[in-house]
């Protein structure tokens, strides 16, 4: 059993299948926001490009926001999402006050954190779709402002950038302004920003990064910015963060041609999977005499202390710049006061263990290398390298694991209970065949 949807953000690659797939196409809309309670009920394939425009009119947004527009709520929960704000709110998952699954048993549950479907509550986030469908999901919203004030900090080292952000997460504050969203950029070794975002009601000139500017070179150009806060949440979608570079997209003559409703990551996919069908980037590199290129898409997380080694041990090993950065903690355990989840959140999500109270660092990495050897040479040696750096992996793109190092690493009996609960009779695939064995 599949899904029939017509957006995905999976980057790996899957078998092919005639199934017809799932019809969710009513499951795609905004049940109801309540503004006092600050909740929304939203269906299961609702993509986060139309629940903020649901939200925001109400000075509302959802805690975490995944920067790519067509990215859907029950996409985020299962398959997990990093914004700006995970620093303070945690993963998607954790605003997250009930979700109606459909199981792979064919029953309709209502999952709380504390009911009786409590485990498969927990054991959802990163479960990709393999022990049920989110059809509907109470999600919790904070108050935000018309504008976001940005900084960015240019940093020289990248020691100095980690203990930076490691201070700011801790205090929330960066000389005396408070901080509400903070990611980051690396260019080089000797070139990399820490961009903070402040929600302010003052108006004011604001930029604009969805016609002739590209956002991520302003953050080279100026040290402090003004965002409206719809054009701060998809300030990335865009260009696919640095992505549309690959299209032609950022070519001043091509983005004048380009139609600004084209200008976004939906549609870059679309020229991705033409890529993928004719196999255009490798005929390329063929006539010009070189090897086909190893795709190398992947977020991976590393505790903080260890993010600037791990950072130069990757730009010493793997030719890919620029990086994307985010910190996150578990949102139970924010800190500066960060206001506590209301559901029951001293529980830990079993199947993307994160160790409370510590802070981790998102590494984002989306382009190609010189294909050389083995199959996935480079996606092994990172995924051994993270493992080494005691940190994880998301699985929306291509895994190698062995089935006992995935076990270890992603939930191991837990799932394997929930799989037997939930999904008896295996009609949903099992979460290493869909993730390693790309099924
Ligand atoms: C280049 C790239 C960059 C990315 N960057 C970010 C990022 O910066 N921040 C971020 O948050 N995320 C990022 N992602 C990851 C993305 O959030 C996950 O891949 C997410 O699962 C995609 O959600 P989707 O709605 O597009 O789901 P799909 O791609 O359609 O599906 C993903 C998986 O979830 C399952 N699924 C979908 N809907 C449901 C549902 N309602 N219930 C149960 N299972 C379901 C599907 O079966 C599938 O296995 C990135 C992905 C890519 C490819």
């Amino acid at each position: 059993m599949r899904l029939a949807k017509k957006s995905s953000n999976l980057f790996r690659a899957r078998a092919a299948s005639n199934a017809p797939g799932l019809d969710v196409s009513g499951l795609t809309g905004v049940l109801a926001v309540d503004v006092a309670a600050r909740t929304a009920d939203v269906a299961g394939m609702c993509t986060y490009e139309d629940l903020v425009a649901a939200t925001l009119p109400f000075g509302l947004s959802p805690l975490v926001v995944p920067q790519l527009k067509t990215i859907t709520l029950g996409g985020a929960v299962t398959g997990l999402g990093i914004e700006s704000t995970s620093f303070r709110s945690g993963l998607p998952h954790e605003s997250v006050l009930e979700m109606d699954i459909l199981t792979g048993a064919g029953d309709i549950v209502t999952a709380t954190p504390d009911g009786e479907h409590t485990e498969l509550f927990h054991g959802f986030p990163n479960s990709y779709g393999t022990l049920g469908y989110a059809t509907r999901l109470r999600i919790e919203l904070e108050p935000v402002t018309p504008f976001v004030a940005l900084r960015h900090l240019r940093f020289h080292d990248l020691d100095a950038l980690q203990t930076a952000m490691d201070r700011i997460v801790d205090e929330q504050v960066h000389e005396g302004v408070r901080v509400d969203y903070i990611d980051g950029v690396v260019f080089t070794a000797q070139e990399s920003y820490l961009t903070l975002g402040t929600l302010t009601d003052e108006p004011g000139p604001v930029s604009d990064y969805t016609g002739q500017q590209i956002y991520y070179r302003s953050i080279q150009e100026r040290s402090t910015d003004r965002l409206t806060i719809h054009d701060y949440l998809w300030r990335w979608d865009t260009d696919w963060f640095w992505c549309s570079r690959a299209f032609g997209a950022q070519n001043p003559k091509v983005r004048r041609l380009w139609p600004k409703r084209l200008r976004r990551s939906a549609f870059y996919w679309k020229l991705i999977a033409l890529d993928h069908k004719y196999s255009v980037a490798d005929r390329i590199e063929a006539r010009h005499g070189r090897p086909p290129r190893e795709r190398v898409v992947q977020d991976v997380e590393v505790p903080i202390e260890k993010t600037a080694d791990f950072i130069r041990w990757f730009l010493d090993n793997i030719p890919i710049e620029p990086l994307w950065l985010c910190p996150l903690r578990l949102r139970s355990t924010g800190a500066g006061g960060a206001p506590c989840n209301r559901v029951a959140n001293e529980r830990t999500w079993p199947l993307y263990p994160l160790h409370p109270g510590r802070t981790y660092v998102n590494v984002g990495f989306w382009s190609s290398v010189p294909m050389t050897g083995a199959d996935g040479a480079a996606n092994r040696l990172i995924e051994q390298t993270v493992t080494e750096f005691d940190g994880h992996k998301s699985l929306y793109s291509d895994s190698y694991y062995s089935p006992e190092t995935f076990a270890a690493l992603y939930g191991g009996k837990i799932y394997t209970d929930l799989k037997k609960r939930y999904d008896p009779e295996s009609r949903l695939l099992d979460l290493y065949a869909k993730a390693v064995r790309r099924k």
